[in-house]
Parts: C-alpha cells; structure tokens; sequence
C-alpha cells in the first residue's frame, strides 16, 4: 500500500472506530470521513459525488453492474441480455455467461472486435448492458471507450455501457473515461489502497438494482456497514495516483520499455504479445518459445522475481489464458507466457534484476 494510504487508515482502526451508519457524534465524524473520501474520488473520476458507491472489491462492482442491470430491466417487465468481448476478467465473463449473455471476439490485442460488436448489437434483441474493459488485466491492452460509447448508443440505445476499469487507474485519466460511460468499477488494491475496497460508479438515471440488500447503505445501492478505514485510504490512493500520475507513466515506461527491449535483445524466440503502442505503461507481457511457463516462474520464484503467467486466481492453479486464447496467440507461444507488472515501487535495479533472472532460467529451461 501506499504509506499515505496506510497513513490515512490508522485512526479509523483505532480511535475513529464507529459505525458511519449510527446516530451519535462518533458516529457522525465516521460518517464525515466517509463523505469526504467520497468526495476525493468522485474528483479524481470526473463525477458527482453522488454517482460514487464503495463496494467489497472489484469483482463486486463488476457483478453489480451487470447483474444489477439485468435485474433492475427484469423487474419492470423488460428483460434483456449482457454483451462483454471474450478477453474481460471472470468478474464480469462469468456473470454475462451466467446471465445467458453473448460474448464478442477480441483482435491480436485484446481489444473487441468493433465490427463483430456492431454485429452482436444489430441482431441480439434486449441488449441491457454492454461491458468493455478499459486495460486488460493479463497483457494491457488499452481500448478507446468512444468509439465503443458510439456503437453502443447508436446501436443499443437503451443498454448501460459498463467498463472495468480496474487496471486503468494508475496509467489512464479517469476524467477521460468517465464521459464515455454510464458504469465504471475500480479496485483499491490496484493503485496503491487496500484489498477489499471497490469502487462503482454509477451515472444518474442509471437503472441498477443491488445484487447486496440489507441495511440501505450506499443511498440503497449496495448495503453493508462500511470499511470506513479502507473507504477513507482507497481516496488517499486515488488521490496520490491521480497527482503522481503524469511524471509516473513515463517513468515507468521506460523501465517497462528498457525490461522489455533487454529480454528481446538477450534471448531469441521471444515475442512481445502486444505491440507497445496499444498497451499500458506499467505491462510487460512476452511469450518464450520451447519453455512452459510453470516452469520459468517456478524458477523466477526461487530467485524472488515475481510473476505471472495470466491472471491470480484463487487456487493459483495454472490454467490456459482465456485472454491469449480469445485474441488467436497459437498454443506454442502460449504456453510460454510470462506476465510482469512494473507501478510505483518499482525502481532501475529491480528491472536489472529481473532482466537477469529472466534470461538466466529460461537459458537453463532450454537447455
Ligand atoms: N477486473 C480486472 C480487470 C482485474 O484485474 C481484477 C483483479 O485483478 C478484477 C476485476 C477484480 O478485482 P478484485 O480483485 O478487487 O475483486
């Protein structure tokens, strides 16, 4: 985390410890502080803060969205379907899948396929909700929302258009992306906050029912008695990212492009997954031919440089990548994927490292 996350959290695990939802005085500066990290994030997004709901994590708000969505047309006697392109994260493929909703090619980077979302569009009846992420969470690929925004609107006209923009917030301007979209989920964790705190916003006029009821919480939009702590260090986060933003994308591209342009330069048979241009400062994701990844990051492991293949999941188990699968990578280079995340912490000797370990293991893998 952030130390001005960290910071920012203390007091609301210690003498600020009351429950935002009660009626006394403690209860009211708890309440206070809550309001005032709503405000710092709706700032940073470029929103009313009324449009701001803290949720549970990122998984929640993308559930939310496109549940919430289905649900809140179905109860006025107009249900309808979840349209998303194949290389989204499980919190929002898994829901549309569970819902019955249809799912869009992507092209060689990851990005959907314009053409087959027009496609999708002109001959799904109902479209309800339309969810496209911003950056790919596996090999960074960023989508342009207007273009999407155009569609969608002129397509789907009464569909919300979602977009998870969890991997978006330490390299995007949110104020960006905010106009295109009726829907937006963020997770603290991501840039700096706290694991379990998720944002999700949500325009005025939006139609969403809450996938969590009980207590009313969030003006009813998501019940449960607020993380204060996590709350108030999520905008702390923000905050930091959004001023730090600018000076950090270029300094972080050109470790990620110097982390990169070594592994080219010292090993054959690696190829870059996607090309830089259509990528996000902080990825740096490669395939190495006539080595598997498990093995590789077993290694890395050893040495303390730590990776990944495709995306964290619960068991840890290593499953093939929806994601490289859906943009067409063959299997030869797949299985050769290696995944690394460079962001605030990361400095000059760390991609030295890291350029050295790679280049070691994957000499000894294929000898
Ligand atoms: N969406 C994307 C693109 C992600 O990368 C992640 C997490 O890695 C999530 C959603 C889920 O967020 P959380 O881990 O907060 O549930």
């Amino acid at each position: 985390m952030r130390p001005a996350a960290v910071e920012a959290m203390l007091p609301f695990l210690s003498e600020c410890y009351a429950n935002p939802s009660g009626s006394h005085r403690f209860a009211r500066d708890a309440r206070r502080a809550v309001d005032e990290a709503r405000d710092i994030v709706a700032e940073c997004l470029g929103v009313p803060a009324g449009w701001v709901v803290f949720t549970g994590c990122g998984t929640e708000s993308d559930n939310a969205a496109i549940t919430g969505v289905l649900d809140a047309a179905a109860r006025t006697g107009r249900p309808g379907t979840a349209v998303c392109p194949a290389a989204e994260h499980h919190a929002v493929l898994h829901p549309v899948e569970h819902h019955g909703g249809r799912v869009v090619p992507v092209d060689r980077s990851g990005r959907v396929d314009l053409d087959a979302l027009a496609d999708t569009l002109r001959t799904t009846p109902d479209v309800r909700i339309v969810s496209v992420m911003a950056v790919n969470n596996e090999v960074g690929s960023v989508t342009e929302l207007d273009p999407v925004c155009s569609l969608v609107r002129e397509l789907a006209p009464d569909a919300v258009l979602h977009t998870d923009a969890v991997q978006a917030a330490s390299w995007l301007d949110l104020r960006a992306l905010t106009p295109s979209v009726d829907m937006l989920s963020l997770s603290a964790h991501k840039f700096g906050g706290p694991k379990g705190v998720g944002v999700l916003v949500v325009r005025d006029g939006t139609r969403v029912a809450p996938v969590i009821m009980g207590g009313g919480q969030e003006r009813d939009r998501r019940s449960g008695t607020h993380n204060v702590a996590g709350i108030v260090a999520t905008a702390a986060a923000l905050a930091e990212t959004d001023a730090e933003r600018h000076d950090e994308v270029s300094r972080v591209r050109s470790l990620r492009d110097r982390l990169v342009d070594s592994l080219l330069a010292e090993l054959d048979g690696v190829l870059e997954t996607v090309p830089r241009a259509h990528k996000i400062a902080g990825s740096a994701h490669v395939c190495i031919a006539d080595i598997e990844s498990e093995a590789l990051l077993y290694l890395l492991d050893r040495a303390e440089v730590c990776a990944s293949a495709a995306s964290a999941c619960a068991s840890g188990a290593m499953e093939p990548s929806h994601v490289l699968a859906a943009m067409g990578v063959e299997r030869s280079w797949s299985a050769g994927a290696l995944r690394m995340s460079l962001g605030a912490t990361t400095t000059d000797a760390d991609v030295d490292r890291a350029v050295e370990v790679v280049t070691d293991a994957v000499r000894q893998l294929r000898r």
